[in-house]
């Protein structure tokens, strides 16, 4: 049944055909409902009247009393305006109206007192209100007050059809002359409501429009973004449970031989706690019948592959294949060739699929994965292509989770009779308001502690005017040793330009290191992946001194002992690409540094971004700085997620909100699943018409 809210926008009375069309396509308003969540973005002070000569330069707006005492038309034609004196008690200004000149004089009477708002200009050297809001000050503005004004956002097209914010306004009034109580029904089960002390739907519409008081708007907001947050949880926490009861997991009972073989003869060293944590954690999940969808956050350098390696030991020993699935070419490679190394003797069967293998190599490693011959399958989104099949995938791992879309993830767990277990390994830490919303119906682990040993990168700022003496201290770092990245930023826009800078740079680098004494590598996106992988490979083996580099060796690469990155016009990379670029140092014993070179002029953001780098090493303040500097649509791996569309609630601000709305959509379902008890139906109603409007963002 179609509800009054439902009505399209053009049907309330002063809007019409034209106005709805602009509403529509200016500012999204289709339907009665959506002018009723186009919510303020400020307010106006009206509960305050103050006096004439209270006006100074930097006042705003300004709610006056008092009386007109004389008016006059000025001018002709177009320059035809009223000016009218107005008085209170303290001095006078000048209201003037350039438009419906006739009416407005027609309508305004000397000598009654009134209610006057608007913005104050000086023009003469003297204050003025260009049209103000006149209106009779009644007995009632004079017991309720006026409360706050709200201000709303429009566009210029809609302006001239005098849809300015106090259009909007008038429309909102409208609205809820129609719209009544009945109208905006609670969908908040009524403990809820008592327990958070939030005030009734309705109450809440009605008050971020027309707050009567500064308390009222507050306790509106609280209401509306708490409704909002947990509307989200909701739908994401049921997703996640339908999924636990209909997807059985894999059974991962035994530890056995080759787990233990890797773990007592293979590896290096001793896992730190989280990692331990972490793996307990997995554990448990391949224990217990269902498919585990994890997602394991660490910070650049943390060791989430050797977690992943120990996981897939466990699929292994349980009779299953397992894959490692990584975003590009040369870190598959990477990852083939230590895992490789690290299961030597093992009897662990590894292979590697990428769009590289091709021909006979490629139909024996297909053949042998179909067969079940093959334990370890490693690749890129060749793994998902058709025609890759295996014989009992019981876990498959995704490193750098972001750079693979959702469609690609769900076509991998489509190639089984029952969906393997998953773990999505991030590259970047994500702030964990962020993760909530937009990973919610994942569980999730943190390695938050580094392995033990590692010196904090040391990171400094300097103008490309300093080359020359950046340039000597990699020479010094060179003759102890080390290696050193040079990275040039790419943006797609630019393709040309970028690769004309990194040439440029390549070439200024080799003659500032020139051979037989030093070996400079060159690494591009438009280069061909097996003269990537070459140069790469020269690097890895220490041949080359220096790698000169686009930001394809951004994710993942592993270098232990390169120790110096400079990152050229550092302003352009974001911080959770600047923290990922640093990541690849620092991973050896040595002390390490990151260089970051920017031009003199810079924006304050970029300052800021840079000054952020400076000051911490932790990927999950950073991540927090992050979202501060450019809000959640911007942030890595965000973009294809639905979920963060919010309209009134904010991830940086509303932290606690979130966790609040997170925890009492837990406890809900944890008591009523399916939201079937009494007192629950209305939300559950509400639930299925957002999700009708909504495809909410499917992780798995
Ligand atoms: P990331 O989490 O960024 O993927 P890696 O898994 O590449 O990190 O690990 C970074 C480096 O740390 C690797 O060289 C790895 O062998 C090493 N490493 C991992 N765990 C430990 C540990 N517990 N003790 C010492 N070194 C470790
Ligand atoms: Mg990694």
């Amino acid at each position: 049944m179609p509800t009054l809210l439902q009505t399209e926008i053009e049907f309330l009375k002063g809007v019409g055909p034209q106005r709805g069309e602009l509403l529509r396509k200016e500012m999204g308003i289709h339907k009665f409902v959506d002018l009723l969540q186009y919510y303020p973005f400020r307010y106006v002070d009206r509960s305050v009247i103050h006096k004439i000569r209270d006006i100074t330069p930097i006042t705003q707006y300004i709610q006056l009393k008092g009386k007109i005492t004389n008016f006059k038309v000025v001018g002709t034609k177009s320059s035809k305006r009223l000016v009218a004196t107005f008085v209170d008690d303290t001095n006078q200004l000048d209201l003037v109206w350039f438009q419906s000149v006739d009416w407005i004089m027609k309508s305004l009477k000397p000598n009654v007192e009134y209610l006057v708002f608007g913005k104050p200009t000086i023009f003469n050297s003297e204050y003025n209100i260009s049209h103000p809001e006149v209106e009779l000050y009644t007995e009632e503005i004079k017991s309720t007050g006026k409360g706050l004004q709200p201000i709303y956002s429009s566009s210029e097209k809609a302006k001239k059809k005098s849809l300015d914010s106090r259009g909007i306004m008038r429309l909102v009034r409208t609205l809820f002359e129609q719209v009544k109580e009945r109208d905006i029904p609670e969908f908040l089960p009524a403990e809820i409501l008592s327990k958070y002390r939030l005030m009734s739907r309705y109450e809440a519409m009605l008050n971020i429009h027309f707050p009567k008081s500064e308390a009222l708007l507050n306790e509106a907001k609280r209401r509306l973004k708490f409704e909002e947050l947990f509307i989200v949880q909701l739908q994401m926490l049921k997703i996640k449970s339908n999924r636990d009861e209909v997807s059985k997991g894999f059974l991962f009972e035994k530890i056995d031989n080759k787990f233990d073989k890797f773990y007592r003869e293979n590896m290096k060293f001793e896992l730190t706690g989280a990692q331990k944590r972490v793996l307990k954690e997995i554990r448990k999940d391949t224990l217990s019948g269902k498919q585990m969808n994890r997602l394991l956050q660490g910070d650049v350098g943390s060791g989430k592959t050797v977690v992943a390696l120990l996981s897939m030991l466990m699929a292994i020993d349980n009779g299953f294949q397992a894959s490692l699935m990584a975003p590009t070419e040369i870190l598959a490679n990477q990852h083939y060739e230590s895992v490789m190394e690290a299961l030597k003797g093992t009897g662990v069967e590894v292979a590697l699929v990428t769009g590289n293998v091709k021909g006979k190599a490629r139909k024996f490693i297909l053949e042998n994965l179909a067969e079940g011959k093959i334990d370890i399958a490693i690749g890129t989104h060749a793994l998902i292509e058709d025609g890759v099949v295996f014989k009992n995938i019981g876990l498959t791992v995704i490193d750098e989770q972001h750079r693979f879309g959702v469609a690609q993830r769900a076509k991998m767990w489509g190639k089984n009779r029952l969906t393997p277990h998953v773990l999505v390994m991030t590259a970047t830490p994500i702030p964990r308001t962020l993760a909530m919303t937009i990973y919610g119906d994942l569980d999730v682990s943190v390695i938050d502690e580094l392995p033990p040993g590692r010196k904090p990168i040391r990171t400094v700022h300097r103008a490309d005017a300093h080359r020359l003496r950046v340039f000597g201290f990699i020479k010094e770092e060179i003759s102890k040793g080390r290696q050193v990245y040079i990275v040039y930023p790419l943006i797609e826009e630019s393709e040309t330009l970028d690769l004309k800078h990194l040439m440029d740079g390549y070439e200024s680098v080799s003659r500032a290191f020139p051979k037989p004494e030093y070996q400079v590598s060159m690494v591009h996106g438009r280069m061909r992946a097996a003269d990537k992988d070459f140069e790469m490979h020269r690097f890895v083996k220490g041949e080359t001194d220096i790698m000169v580099a686009t930001t394809v060796i951004e994710v993942g690469v592993n270098v232990p002992n390169a120790s110096v990155m400079v990152i050229e016009n550092a302003e352009r990379f974001g911080l959770a690409q600047l923290h990922q670029l640093r990541g690849r140092v620092g991973r050896g014993a040595e002390q390490s540094f990151c260089i970051l070179m920017t031009g003199f002029k810079l924006s304050n953001e970029s300052k800021q971004r840079i000054s952020v780098m400076c000051k911490t090493n932790d990927g999950f303040v950073i991540a927090e700085e992050d979202l501060k500097l450019r809000g959640p649509g911007d942030l890595e791996g965000t973009r294809q997620s639905g979920n963060i569309d919010l309209r009134i609630a904010d991830l940086v601000a509303d932290g606690n909100i979130l966790a609040v709305a997170r925890e009492t959509a837990q406890a809900l379902l944890a008591d009523d699943p399916s939201l079937t008890k009494p007192g629950h139906q209305t939300l559950l109603r509400f639930m299925d018409e957002v999700s009708k409007e909504k495809i909410w963002g499917k992780i798995s």
